[in-house]
């Protein structure tokens, strides 16, 4: 097989992938709905995932300020042990008062946000099982889908198969050139000539390039870059 029929052969293979990956992702109502919610739970998954991490981190900064808190009041209170003079006890009162304050804010601190991260944690906990139980139902109607879709299921493996065997008969070059200009030309990399016109971007060719594509049999279209040849 010439290198310009396995490349149409692969287009064709590939045009006919795409209608049944088109068939196989148009998802019933029920399905795509639950598909909907799915990803929705996904994403609040993750919000709620990276809101209980920072929870995290802030109970362990809040400990550590609260262990520091303790060690000022435990200091604070020798000093009032050691104080003698009145004006130095009522300073180091005043100083040991304070550092109870500290310890308070500290304390309701640490107990607001150990309130988030746990309502945090059993939301997350709801969305992870409502999301298995999601899954689970979508498993189950698409493999009914599957079933009702075997033609396109067949299909599709056949036209793997084949996609993989064509491109096996093709040199890395000429490979890669065909995957990129299918990837950016739309999905169209081989295309024909009809009225003289390049039938990937509707461009009329000069008629030197029309003569050469007789000549030659395909040619590169010089507006589209696309691999163009003369239909027999
Ligand atoms: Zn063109």
């Amino acid at each position: 097989m010439s290198v310009l029929a396995i490349l149409k052969e692969l287009q064709v293979a590939h045009d006919g992938l795409k209608v049944i990956q088109r068939d196989l992702s148009a998802l019933p109502p029920e399905m795509a709905s639950i598909d909907v919610s799915l990803k929705a739970a996904a994403k609040r998954i993750q919000e709620v995932e990276k809101a209980i991490l920072a929870a995290k981190d802030k109970s362990e900064a809040l400990e550590k300020q609260q262990q520091q808190a303790i060690k000022a009041e435990a200091h604070a209170r020798k000093e009032l042990k050691a104080s003698t003079h009145k004006v130095q006890y009522t300073a180091a009162m005043r100083s040991l008062e304070e550092k109870e304050r500290q310890i308070e804010t500290s304390q309701r601190a640490q107990k607001e946000i150990a309130a988030t991260l746990s309502s945090l944690e059993a939301e997350r906990e709801s969305l992870l099982s409502s999301q298995a139980e999601d899954q689970r139902q979508f498993d189950e109607l698409h493999e009914i889908f599957l079933s009702e879709h075997e033609n396109q299921v067949v299909g599709k493996d056949r036209l793997t198969k084949l996609i993989a065997e064509l491109e096996g008969n093709l040199d890395a070059a000429t490979l890669n050139k065909f995957n990129r200009l299918m990837q950016n030309r739309n999905g169209r990399a081989v295309v024909h000539l009809e009225n003289d016109a390049c039938t990937g971007c509707n461009t009329k060719l000069r008629i030197p390039l029309i003569y050469k594509l007789k000549a030659e049999g395909s040619i590169i279209c010089e507006y589209c870059q696309r691999i163009l040849y003369l239909p027999s």
